[in-house]
């Protein structure tokens, strides 16, 4: 895991990570877990969903958030964000702290997205699209949600991840968004299609129950 952004002072960060340990190895979970479309086999798991449980982190990851917008002059309308109920959390605060709506794109237990969009996207508003976590590298925070974003009549002006795992989509990602891309966090969480698993990869679960147990470990 590597700290990305370079406003996010490392002893924060450090605190951050030691004390939610948000980060599970040797593992090999179906992402989404459901299998309406394509799948992918994750061989970690990296809860960003552990970090917001604590107020004070959460709080630090959108100053940080706040700051890159501020340096790079992003002022967005919009916050475009999945609607779960970790990603809420993280956006309310966002939105309330750079005076901009939040706007969700439903999203599935499975961790798949669906249609549905829970606020209003006025034509060519500016958007910045948010995920907590981009596991599959840049495909959420780069392609799925700048495309929803768009298709919904928005103009995306940048996109943000607290942390994004390792692909080769990452380095469209980065061209895509060469000036208007943040990330906190790189985890070394690596993916392959369903078809490729390894010889020596454990039982195939679903990735609720490693972010479960991370989040489990936290509260006791
Ligand atoms: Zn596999």
């Amino acid at each position: 895991m590597t700290l990305v952004s370079p406003t996010l002072d490392a002893g924060l960060a450090r605190r951050i990570i030691e004390e939610t340990d948000p980060f599970s190895t040797r593992q090999h979970l179906a992402y989404p877990s459901d299998h309406d479309g394509a799948q992918v086999h994750l061989d970690a798991y990296f809860s960003t969903e552990a970090l917001v449980q604590i107020p004070e982190f959460a709080s630090w990851l959108v100053e940080d958030v706040v700051l890159w917008m501020t340096a790079k002059d992003l002022r967005p309308q919009l916050i475009f964000a999945p609607g779960t109920d970790a990603v809420r959390v993280f956006v309310e605060r966002l939105s309330k702290a750079v005076g901009a709506k939040p706007v969700y794109l439903e999203t599935k237990p499975s961790g798949r997205f669906g249609n549905t969009i829970e606020g209003s996207v006025p034509t060519d508003a500016s958007v910045l699209t948010f995920n907590l976590t981009s596991l599959t590298g840049g495909r959420c925070i780069g392609f799925r949600l700048p495309e929803a974003a768009t298709h919904a009549g928005g103009n995306v002006i940048g996109t943000a991840a607290i942390a994004l795992g390792t692909s080769p989509i990452n380095e469209e990602l980065r061209s895509r968004f060469s000036d208007n891309l943040y990330i906190a966090f790189h985890v070394a969480v690596t993916n392959h299609n369903p078809d490729a698993c390894p010889a020596n990869a454990p039982r195939l679960r679903p990735w609720q129950e490693a972010n479960a147990e991370i989040i489990a470990r936290l509260r006791k």
